[in-house]
C-alpha cells in the first residue's frame, strides 16, 4: 500500500468526529489559522522550495497537462526564466462537461517524469476524495480549486494528507469563509496549507474575475499562512498578467501561480490567459524582490 493510502486509512469519521471540534466562547472559530496561533508566519515547503517568509516563490506552469512535449517544454521555458515550482492540471473542473477534461493519471506520469527530469516539483490540481491518493503520489503538493474551496469532505481528507496544499479561494467566498476552509485541512493535523487569491465574481464580463487584492491583504493580516496570487485566472487576459503580477508582489504577496503555455493559442483550456515562455521570461525580470 502506497504511503498515501495508508494515510487515508486512518481518517474514516467516528461519531464522536462527526459532531466537528467544540469551541469556548474566548475561542474565534478560524483559531488555528489565526495570525497569533503560531508565534512565525509559516513557511510551507513543496519539495525543497519553501513558501512563505521572506522571498516569494513563483509557480508557474500550463493550465493543463497536454502532452509530454508541451509540458517539457513549458518546464524547461519557466524554469530557464526563474520559476522554482511547476503547475499542471491533471484532473481539470471544467464548467461545461464538453470541455477537455484533462489526461488523468497519463498527466500525472507525465508530470512526474518532467519533475525529476527538470527538478521543479510539482503543484497539480485534486478534485474529488477518489483523486487524492493517487495525485499524491505523483505530484508533491495538492490544489483545492476555487470551485471546491467549501468541499468539505475533500478538505477533511486533505487534513490528513502529508502533502502541502494550495487552497485557492472561491469566487464567492467572504475572507473569513476562505481561512475556515483553511481551518478545516489544520484542523485534521495537516498545517501545510497555502492559500490563494484568484479574482472573486463581479460584474464586468471583460474580466474573468475581479483581482481582491484589498482580501488577499486582509487574509495576510488575520493568518500566519503565506497568500499567493493567480493574476491568470484573476484577470482571465494575458495581457494583464504581467502588470498585476507586480502589482501582487509589490503588496507583499508570499508568491504568484501563473500559467504560462509554449503555444497559448492552441492551448485546450485556458489559452487567453496564458503567457507564452517568452512573455514570461520579460515579465520575470521586472517581478519585484525574487532571488536572482
Ligand atoms: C486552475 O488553476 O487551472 C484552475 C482551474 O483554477 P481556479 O480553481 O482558480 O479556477
Ligand atoms: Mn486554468
Amino acid at each position: 500500500m502506497s504511503e498515501s493510502a495508508a494515510v487515508l486509512e486512518t481518517v474514516e469519521a467516528s461519531p464522536e468526529k462527526r459532531r466537528g471540534l467544540p469551541i469556548g466562547p474566548e475561542k474565534q472559530p478560524e483559531r488555528l489559522t489565526a495570525k497569533g496561533h503560531t508565534r512565525h508566519a509559516t513557511v510551507v515547503r513543496v519539495g525543497d522550495v519553501p513558501i512563505g517568509g521572506g522571498v516569494p516563490v513563483v509557480i508557474a506552469g500550463p493550465c493543463s497537462v497536454e502532452s509530454r512535449e508541451q509540458l517539457l517544454t513549458a518546464a524547461e521555458g519557466v524554469k530557464a526564466a526563474g520559476a522554482t515550482l511547476l503547475r499542471g492540471g491533471a484532473y481539470k473542473p471544467r464548467t461545461s462537461p464538453y470541455d477537455f477534461q484533462g489526461l488523468g493519471l497519463e498527466a500525472l506520469l507525465i508530470l512526474r517524469e518532467v519533475s525529476e527530469r527538470t527538478g521543479l516539483p510539482v503543484v497539480s490540481e485534486v478534485i474529488s476524495t477518489e483523486d487524492i491518493e493517487v495525485v499524491s503520489d505523483h505530484v508533491e503538493m495538492l490544489q483545492v480549486g476555487a470551485r471546491n474551496m467549501q468541499n468539505f469532505p475533500l478538505l477533511r481528507r486533505l487534513g490528513k494528507v502529508r502533502r502541502p496544499v494550495l487552497l485557492k479561494r472561491s469566487p464567492a467566498a467572504t475572507v473569513k469563509e476562505w481561512l475556515l476552509a483553511a481551518e478545516y485541512i489544520l484542523a485534521g493535523g495537516n498545517d501545510q496549507v497555502v492559500l490563494c487569491e484568484r479574482g472573486i465574481r463581479s460584474y464586468d464580463p471583460e474580466l474573468r474575475n475581479t483581482f481582491d487584492i484589498a482580501g488577499m491583504l486582509l487574509a495576510k493580516t488575520m493568518t500566519h499562512l503565506p497568500v499567493i496570487a493567480d493574476p491568470s485566472h484573476a484577470t482571465g487576459r494575458r495581457d494583464l498578467v504581467p502588470a498585476l503580477s507586480r502589482a501582487a508582489l509589490a503588496a507583499g504577496a508570499d508568491g504568484l501561480i501563473v500559467e504560462v503555455h509554449p503555444h497559448p493559442d492552441r492551448a485546450l483550456s485556458d489559452g487567453a490567459q496564458s503567457l507564452d515562455i517568452d512573455t514570461f521570461a520579460a515579465m520575470m525580470q521586472e517581478l519585484p524582490g525574487l532571488e536572482q
